[in-house]
């Protein structure tokens, strides 16, 4: 029997099309489908066009649409393959990882560097991953991308033109497609802990901001009267920032008094923060108030303090939330 697949597309250059103002979305579901007539016989598809968006103006409120249809629906069908521009798959895999708890299917987004009608695109392999994928049983939220399948929130787009967009950060990918077919790493896959649940609550008043030398701290201070929430500051290296003569240290401290959560990690991309190995950031972290983002990747990070505060009614309990492993966005051990 073949395996029932639901196509939902929201857009992206997958599905663009030339216009005098650049690439714009505009095909539909069954229009991507009729480029890839070999789907279409080996499962048996059903589509959904969600809305046609490049990823740029995907927002919380799309990725609110995104997991909503996918809790509607995701009990009839086998896997869900989402197309996705790939400007921001990233944050939207990253957040539906969070907001779908213990989804027990494949929920797997894909998208192009090449829109599907160009003689040259990548549209099609990309396509064939992500359906195989989606038909393998494996649950979780997934990004397949350039015959590969990484993690959803371990997903960062690294590369603006190659085929090769993505990489998983400080994990394997979970799946590979070589003369094998599609060799699925079960070593990574996630196990549901318990029954699904929709929590796409969220609040997006958060910040990222980016360490540079003298950066000036009155530039952090002015959030303090602002709608800002969250801050996640990406910091040098393993773990520091200055406080001699410009102190970000102590204006930080203060806006984690005020009630702003204080996120930190590093600039860097691979292998995990540690504020505790050089004196400029022990500092930092002997405040309770300020929490280690790990070896999450940004895309995880920041999307996770948005989800966290729609989650937890405490600073206590959003800690606990944001420091716990939820989706395999952190390496369990200690720093990796
Ligand atoms: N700007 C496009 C988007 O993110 C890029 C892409 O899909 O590759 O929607």
């Amino acid at each position: 029997m073949k395996k029932k697949i639901l196509l939902i597309t929201t857009g992206g250059t997958i599905a663009s099309e030339t216009s005098e103002e650049g690439l714009v979305p505009g095909l539909s579901s069954s229009e991507l489908l009729t480029s890839v007539n070999s789907i279409a016989e080996r499962y048996d598809v059903t589509t959904k066009d969600l809305f046609q968006l490049d990823s740029s103006n995907i927002q919380p409120e799309e990725w609110q649409m995104i997991a909503g249809c996918i809790a509607d629906s995701y009990a009839g069908f086998d896997g869900i393959v989402v197309t996705h521009g790939t400007d921001t798959m990233a944050y939207t895999s990253s957040i539906l990882s969070f907001m779908l708890r213990n989804i027990p299917v494949p929920v797997v987004l894909t998208g192009s560097q090449l829109p599907i009608s160009h003689p040259l695109t990548d549209a099609k392999d990309n396509l064939f991953c992500a359906f195989a994928m989606a038909a393998s049983g494996t649950p979780g939220v997934f990004l397949a991308f350039n015959r590969k399948v990484l993690r959803g929130c371990r997903a960062v787009k690294v590369r603006t033109k190659s085929f090769d967009a993505f990489e998983s950060i400080n994990c394997p990918p979970v799946a590979k497609v070589d003369v094998g077919g599609l060799i699925i790493n079960n070593d990574l896959v996630m196990t549901p802990s318990g029954v699904f649940e929709l929590k796409s609550a969220l609040n997006s008043d958060i910040i990222l901001i980016k360490v540079i030398p003298g950066l000036n701290p009155g530039m952090l201070e002015m959030l303090r009267n602002t709608d800002c929430r969250g801050i996640v500051i990406e910091a040098f290296g393993a773990g520091g920032m200055h406080f001699m003569r410009r102190d970000l240290i102590s204006a930080l401290q203060a806006l984690a008094d005020s009630g702003i959560i204080i996120v930190v990690c590093s600039q860097c991309l691979y292998e995990s923060c540690d504020f505790t190995i050089y004196q400029t950031g022990m500092r930092l972290v002997e405040h309770k108030g300020i929490i280690q983002a790990r070896d999450m990747t940004t895309e995880a990070a920041v999307t996770k303090l948005m989800w966290c505060l729609g989650q937890a009614d405490s600073a206590d309990r959003l800690r606990s939330l944001f420091e716990s492993d939820l989706a395999g966005e952190i390496s369990c051990g200690q720093m990796a």
